[in-house]
């Protein structure tokens, strides 16, 4: 019997490699820290909205979500039209370049960056055209520049970027987007914005004000601790965000996730604080590795990144044993989260260990 005929670039995809849960164990408290999750649960003020929301289960949501848009649109002093809602900004990933890029055309991102890119630009048919990232980490814009070509629609700049938290300036965006085609898209990946600390980090909607071909990604799973409900927004020129509509899944956003969204937007205030609290764990955590002589970049994001090579997958197995589970590249490095005082205690514990001749 022949199976189905599926599209062979497709059957070629990579599955998504999500980070791995943490299994309950009898011995000692476990922690997931591999998908940049964060560790506050719901402010109470927030599960209230969800829990009223789901009295309405039984309908669709407003398809527009409408008043999640115009709570964002005040938000962020953009007119509604500039709104684009997904189910999670990594939905939005993909329907930007289903938006902008077909068989024949290219998008661009540094690499290695968000996993999201290379699969959405496959699955779309165009091709993956990837920059390394120089050897700090950081993106190398003049080579991203340099790779531009006639086929390319959507160049992705990740800030911080996911997984090794290093950024782009203000300075190096500006020269950068002034010099794009302006007919090409530049998405600006600001899934961790709210974890900046540096002054000299762009906002990208100060970016989106002034170039009609930059979007700005933006989501409630980091920072507003909303990961399991799927929102994320995007915010770009009216035709740019029209196109984003239409390519979105009807109904996408659920009620529960729109009203959890808009009560973290009213409780952003609180929500900020712990934001500023995970901050300084992610100093406290980064000092303590670069004292145990980690070559370490910066990290503006709420993970750190350590470059391990070969031995990426010794020091994920060290950290399993202490109960603590952290995202391994193969071969490049291990992306950890910045969570609960205990786990990253565990971190700074385990790295200290596998750092010393006797570990
Ligand atoms: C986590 C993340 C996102 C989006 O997450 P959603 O939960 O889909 O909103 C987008 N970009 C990057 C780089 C991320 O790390």
């Amino acid at each position: 019997m022949t199976l189905p005929r599926l599209r062979p670039d497709i059957n070629d995809l990579p599955a998504y490699k999500a980070g791995q849960r943490a299994e309950p164990r009898e011995d000692l408290v476990t922690y997931k820290i591999s998908s940049n999750e964060n560790p506050y649960p719901p402010l109470p003020g927030v599960l209230q909205a969800i829990m009223h929301a789901a009295l309405d289960t039984h309908r669709y949501p407003d398809p527009f979500s409408r008043r999640l848009v115009e709570a964002l649109a005040i938000r962020f002093d953009v007119p509604q039209e500039a709104i684009a809602l997904g189910t999670g900004s990594v939905a939005i990933c993909g329907q930007i370049i289903a938006s902008a890029a077909g068989p024949g055309d290219e998008v661009l991102f540094a690499w290695r960056s968000f996993e999201a890119y290379p699969i959405w630009t496959q699955i779309s048919g165009a091709t993956s055209v990837q920059v390394p990232l120089l050897p700090d980490e950081r993106h190398d814009l003049p080579a991203m520049l340099a790779a531009i070509t006639e086929r390319t629609r959507v160049v992705f700049v990740c800030n911080p970027n996911n997984p090794t938290g290093q950024v782009v300036t203000t300075a190096e965006l500006e020269h950068f987007v002034a010099r794009v085609p302006s007919d090409v898209l530049v998405v600006l990946d600001e899934a961790y914005r709210e974890f900046i600390a540096g002054d000299d980090v762009p906002d990208g909607i100060g970016f989106y004000r002034r170039y009609p071909n930059v979007v700005v990604l933006r989501t409630f799973s980091k920072a507003y601790g909303l990961a399991a409900l799927r929102v994320g927004f995007a915010i770009a020129h009216e035709t740019v965000a029209s196109a984003l509509r239409k390519t979105a899944t009807p109904f996408g956003v659920s009620t529960i996730a729109e009203e959890a969204a808009i009560a973290s937007l009213a409780a952003e205030e609180e929500l900020l604080e712990r934001v500023d609290a995970l901050v300084l764990e992610r100093q406290r955590v980064w000092s303590a590795l670069r004292d145990q002589g980690w070559p370490l970049q910066r990290t503006e994001a709420n993970f750190v990144w350590l470059r391990l090579g070969d031995r990426t997958a010794d020091f994920a197995a060290a950290c399993e044993q202490a109960g603590i589970v952290v995202r391994p590249f193969a071969g490049e490095g291990v992306r950890i989260t910045v969570a609960e005082t205990e786990a990253n205690d565990r971190v700074i514990e385990v790295a200290g260990r596998f750092r010393s001749p006797l570990g």
